[in-house]
Formats: structure tokens, C-alpha cells, sequence
């Protein structure tokens, strides 16, 4: 997994990328990581 420094507007910067879109950013929900653009659903 490549890591990247990347920041939120909230100063967080442990959001993930997604495998599907790789410019979209999953959205945390809980235990897992969605992403709004085409659905797929990460669970940790
Ligand atoms: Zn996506």
C-alpha cells in the first residue's frame, strides 16, 4: 500500500484513497470506509 500525506479540511490525515476511483477519497463510517462516488465499502 503507498502511502500519502494528504489533509482534510479538519487537519486529519489518515483518510484513504479508493481502489476503484484513485482520486476519490473514502469517507469513514465507524469501523469501515466508503466512498461516495461509486459505493465501494472498506471494512478495517
Ligand atoms: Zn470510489
Amino acid at each position: 500500500m503507498s502511502h500519502h500525506e494528504l489533509y482534510n479540511d479538519d487537519g486529519t490525515t489518515d483518510h484513504e484513497t479508493c481502489p476503484r476511483c484513485g482520486d476519490s477519497y473514502l469517507g469513514e463510517y465507524g469501523d469501515r470506509q466508503h466512498c461516495g462516488r461509486c459505493s465501494y465499502t472498506e471494512w478495517e
